[in-house]
Order: C-alpha cells, then structure tokens, then sequence
C-alpha cells in the first residue's frame, strides 16, 4: 500500500476522524477509534460501525499503483465491491449510500461505512487486502464464465488462445492478446458488451479491457 505521511491530507483526515490513541487508553483500537468518531459526530454511529466491521474483517482493499481509484472495500464474503476515490471535496464513494443525507464529520462532511473503513484503515496502518484474483486469474475464470455464454464455434474461432499480457495488465484493466487482427476487431466491436459485462460480474468491479495482436 501507498504509505502514508504525517502531512498526507488523507492521513491527516484520519486523525481529524479518529483523533491519536490517549496513552492510558486500553482495548480494542477498531472499537477506541469508533467511540471517539461517534462522541463528536453521533449521526456517524452507524457508518462507524459498518466500518469497524468492514476494517476488522479485512474489507478494505488495495487498488494498483495509477488506479483512479484509492481503494476497494467490501465484506469479504457476498458483497459488491464500492470504489473509495477523490472527489473535488474529499473522498466520494460509489455505494447507494452516497453522498449521506446530511453533512458530520471533518473536512467536507460527506462520509458513508466505506469511506470511514478506509480512512481508519490509514488511521490504523492496517494492511489492505489483495484483490481476489491477478489479471491472468481474471481473465482465466472470465474465459470459463464466456465459454457457457457462446457457442464453441464463436468461442473457438475469436477467444482460444487469447492470453493476458502481464506487464501491461491490472486486475482494473487487462490488456489480452489474441490470434489475428480479425480477433482483436470482432471482439473490440462486437464482443466488447458481453466481455465487458462478465469480466465485472466475475470481479465484482469495474475492468477495462483492450485486445491486441502479438
Ligand atoms: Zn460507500
């Protein structure tokens, strides 16, 4: 992950949100910090806590270098992904409950669970996950998600053989090399939807994807 500096704004948020550890304090550092957002901004209390789970469970997830996106968070187990950005105010969300009803909290007071889980997140130097599957991973359970959608002469004639290029891939955007320039223009035209669409449903995000010949 990105480390962070003291004079990092993000870091600098999370402090604002989570305020240092009193020294005499003991317990739980997830429940701590909770307690001290929810003191100062009580219509926060049912984020914080979504996030206290979310942070304690490992939901909060790192994004690859470049990514538009600071973070993915979600419960490990069931649910979507929601991508953590930068927003022209501070940190926008692409969960349902965002933008919040109402303003709380520091900064520009726009905070749902997976916001608040990745800022205490910072807050706490918690390690964010890895995302569930490498490019090629990806692009590997999509085949076997595409193969059912298709018949075997399209899926033989457009997709076999295509493979990942690693150096020039991302679990948010795969770059896949395919047989022929014939290939590459049937499936950027008309395929593109269909790919597009599973290559989401099977990450649980949003995956760009571009293919060219070697
Ligand atoms: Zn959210």
């Amino acid at each position: 992950m990105i480390m962070q500096t003291l004079t990092d704004p993000l870091s600098i948020l999370s402090r604002l949100l989570f305020q240092p550890v009193p020294v005499d304090d003991s317990g739980d550092e997830v429940v701590l910090a909770i307690e001290r957002a929810a003191g100062r901004w009580p219509v926060l209390q049912p984020a914080l806590e979504g996030a206290a789970e979310l942070v304690s469970a490992g939901g909060v997830y790192e994004t690859p270098a470049g990514a538009s996106e600071l973070a993915l968070v979600r419960f490990p187990v069931g649910w979507a992904f929601r991508a953590v950005s930068p927003s022209p105010t501070g940190l926008a969300c692409t969960c349902d409950g965002w933008p919040p009803p109402v303003y709380a909290g520091p900064g520009d007071g726009l905070y749902c669970a997976d916001i608040l889980a990745y800022l205490l997140a910072l807050y706490l130097e918690r390690p964010f996950s890895a995302l569930p599957y490498a490019p090629d991973e990806l692009w590997q359970v999509t085949q076997e998600e595409l193969r059912l959608q298709m018949t075997r002469a399209t899926f033989n004639q457009w997709l076999l053989g295509s493979a990942v290029v690693p150096g020039a891939s991302t679990p948010f955007s795969l770059t896949v090399v395919v047989r022929n320039r014939y290939a590459q223009e049937w499936l950027t035209h008309r395929l593109d939807p269909v790919i597009s669409r599973t290559l989401t449903n099977v990450a649980g995000y949003r995956v760009q994807v571009r293919f060219v010949v070697s």
